[in-house]
């Protein structure tokens, strides 16, 4: 029905839902080819689960910890459109915990971080894009000539040639079901059960409670991943007159699921108990925040970059098919928009 408008010489009324990184990278790519773009984000700024809360002294990363880069065009993407000061290298000594206890070292590889959080690189890429925060787009109407928008209001957002979900997936399913496409919401149905919870939190401690380590992954039940934030570079948290260090703590799927609906009060004395078994620390906490992140991150499944319903002018993007992790969602934006800017095959 929409097909003369798809041409990749047409300009195109794109709608991108979500502005994490992901739906950050289609939209400037698709706006660098001519198109309308315009990102709804439910969210109060962009970002998505590249994240960070301000805390005393700075802030503290609760999404994304660090990223790689084995994509040879992430890197000078980000430098170009969010800026070389955005990011740099975290040569933190990072370790794992073998099942016999003991620490071994992860394996050489560049590592990078936002700087001064993780949200430097989102708030950088956003300058050059239309996002509309605040926006949770809860249903599309498809009408002969367009897709209409509507947030959770009702109100109508717009009118638009293609749209870009780039959630993840079970809210990619939500928005497909309300948009009465639950064929193709059942496609997502497998992607949905292999998204993992994550309790996260942020421990200010007096002194550095582990000089050993900069971040680890744990063989513990309850914790999956403990990382010292004021070790990396940029953090106003680690400047001569802040005292103390910022340690986030990320529970394990598991942990997470039993307590789910826990105050996040007892969650935060939990996790610490549990830091402290870890690691035989005794220093005193000084402050703590929690955050619980409901989809943290994908295990397994299906990785086919991206989905494009070419009939529908509907594509979706994110981590979740793209390998997971920061530069998956980049991956799979960037294999989106190569799809969609294909010519129509003719019929
Ligand atoms: C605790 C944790 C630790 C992690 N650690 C790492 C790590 O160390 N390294 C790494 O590489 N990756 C890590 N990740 C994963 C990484 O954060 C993600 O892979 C990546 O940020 C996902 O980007 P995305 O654009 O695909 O999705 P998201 O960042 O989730 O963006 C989706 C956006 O869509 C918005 N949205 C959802 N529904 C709607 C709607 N209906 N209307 C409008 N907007 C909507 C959301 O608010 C969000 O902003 C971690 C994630 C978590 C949570």
């Amino acid at each position: 029905m929409f097909n003369e408008t798809f041409h990749k010489n047409h300009i195109r009324r794109i709608a991108i839902v979500g502005s994490g990184l992901a739906g950050l990278t289609a939209a400037i790519k698709l706006q660098r080819q001519g198109h309308k773009v315009t990102i709804f984000e439910k969210s109060r700024g962009p970002g998505g689960r590249l994240s960070a809360k301000r805390v005393d002294g700075g802030s503290v990363d609760m999404g994304a910890q660090y990223f790689t880069s084995r994509n040879p065009d992430f890197l000078p993407f980000l430098a170009e459109f969010a800026g070389e000061d955005s990011f740099a290298t975290w040569n933190g000594q990072l370790g794992f915990q073998s099942k016999d206890g003991s620490w071994q070292s992860f394996p050489e590889e560049p590592r990078y971080v936002g700087t001064p959080r993780m949200t430097a690189l989102s708030r950088a890429l956003s300058v050059h894009v239309n996002v509309i925060a605040e926006t949770r787009i809860e249903r599309m109407l498809r009408t002969e000539k367009c897709w209409i928008l509507y947030d959770i209001t009702g109100e109508p957002m717009g009118q638009f040639d293609q749209v870009i979900i780039t959630t993840p997936p079970a809210q990619a399913r939500d928005l497909l079901a309300q948009s009465e496409l639950p064929q193709l919401a059942a496609q997502l149905d497998d992607a949905v059960s292999r998204v993992l919870p994550c309790w996260a939190v942020a421990v200010q401690f007096s002194e550095n409670p582990w000089p050993r380590h900069s971040g680890m992954r744990c063989d513990h039940p309850a914790l999956f991943w403990v990382a010292n934030n004021s070790s990396k570079p940029g953090r106003d948290s680690n400047s001569p007159d802040q005292k103390g260090t910022w340690w986030v703590l990320h529970a394990t799927p598991e942990w997470t699921n039993q307590n789910v609906d826990a105050p996040a009060d007892r969650v935060t004395a939990e996790l610490i108990a549990a830091f402290r078994e870890l690691t035989g620390t005794a220093v005193d906490v000084t402050d703590a925040i929690a955050h619980r992140w409901l989809y943290a991150r994908s295990e397994g499944g299906a990785q086919p970059g991206h989905l494009w319903f070419e009939e529908q002018a509907i594509g979706v993007a994110g981590d979740w098919l793209g390998g997971g992790r920061v530069e998956g969602a980049f991956d799979s934006a960037c294999s989106l928009v190569s799809a969609s800017a294909e010519p129509p095959v003719s019929r």
